[in-house]
């Protein structure tokens, strides 16, 4: 059978178009999703705005989008984890299975790393921003009948902060800070909140993801912008926090982060790192993609679904245009194209 795979191609900066592609064949361990809801991540938003990030730029036309949850349209006759009709998030990263990393059973750390949507590679891996797509049978995550498909679309995203608090070591009853609070800042405050941390403190920048971090289960909200005594509030007696999630790639968040938590036992889960400027004797832990989570996200929390905006294909331009809306931790988009 033949799909009509239509297809968002992002072809030089503010130059996004929606163009017919081959669905292609379906070969053998392979499945055909049909794309229900995607989530538009920061990548995506770099390509459109910049085309690219750092050393990562598009040199050839590329299907956007990694962020996806979809139902099953077709599948290889030797699939038997997934059948037509399920309901899946799909896990956007393909580890070759071979190098020295795959082999000591960290896929996330592949060499060969297949992303979809991702202009590191040459050729580019297109990207999941299509109705149909074609992918392995490994990659499609089942999610349960009462878990909507734009929950399903945020599992990546949110297997991050899973990731992030995995690395931090137990959180029960701990005082965790929680500096950026974009989406993968406010997600990492619900992992933070479903591994038992005994308080959560987030700072940000800006109000607007402040109110949603409280709604994603923050204990107390920081404006660093505003409130200039934050840091000196937290630093005494060797500081306050026993974790600090940095989420924010802000070097001044991260030194501030490390003026407030104690000395001895902070361990951290970050997401980036620079320069450090202070010498603590510490545990950093680097989280870098977290598929090794993907499964446990599908344990999320209500609270998500709050902070969540769908569109329509229609208003995706127009949401990239302006960046993602503030007040929202992640936009969500109907992937039905015709
Ligand atoms: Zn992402
Ligand atoms: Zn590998």
């Amino acid at each position: 059978m033949k799909w009509r795979c239509m297809c968002l191609v992002i072809h030089a900066p503010e130059d996004l178009r929606l163009e017919e592609r081959d669905a292609g064949e379906i070969g053998p361990g392979q499945v055909l999703v049909r794309v229900g809801m995607g989530g538009i991540c920061g990548s995506d938003l770099h390509y459109f705005h910049d085309g690219g990030f750092g050393t990562v730029r598009i040199q050839e036309p590329l299907i956007l989008g990694h962020e996806v949850a979809g139902t099953v349209a077709a599948v290889a006759a030797d699939v038997t984890s997934v059948k037509v009709g399920d309901r899946v998030a799909v896990n956007p990263s393909r580890p070759c299975t071979a190098c020295k990393f795959c082999l000591e059973g960290l896929p996330n750390q592949c060499l060969e790393m297949r992303f979809f949507g991702s202009a590191m590679r040459m050729p580019h891996v297109q990207g999941a921003f299509r109705n149909v797509l074609l992918c392995q049978a490994e990659q499609c995550h089942k999610v349960a009948d009462g878990v909507p498909l734009t929950l399903a679309a945020l599992a990546e995203p949110f297997s991050v902060g899973l990731h992030a608090v995995s690395r931090a070591g137990s959180l029960l009853g701990k005082r965790v800070l929680v500096s950026g609070c974009g989406p993968i800042g406010v997600l990492t405050i619900a992992a933070a909140r479903l591994h038992g941390a005994a308080q959560i403190v987030a700072t940000d920048v800006v109000d607007e993801p402040l109110a949603i971090a409280r709604q994603m289960g923050a204990d107390e909200v920081i404006n660093a912008a505003t409130d200039s005594g934050w840091v000196a509030r937290y630093s005494p007696d060797k500081g306050t926090f026993d974790v600090l999630l940095e989420c924010s790639g802000n070097q001044r968040a991260l030194r501030d982060g490390f003026t407030a938590s104690e000395l001895a036992e902070a361990q951290r889960g970050m997401l980036n790192f620079r320069r450090l400027t202070r010498a603590q004797d510490a545990t950093l832990a680097g989280t870098w993609a977290a598929n090794l989570e993907l499964d446990r996200s599908f344990a999320r929390s209500a609270e998500v679904d709050a902070a969540i905006s769908r569109l329509t294909l229609a208003q995706v331009n127009a949401a990239l245009r302006r960046y993602i809306d503030p007040a929202r931790i992640a936009i969500v988009f109907a992937g039905d194209f015709r």
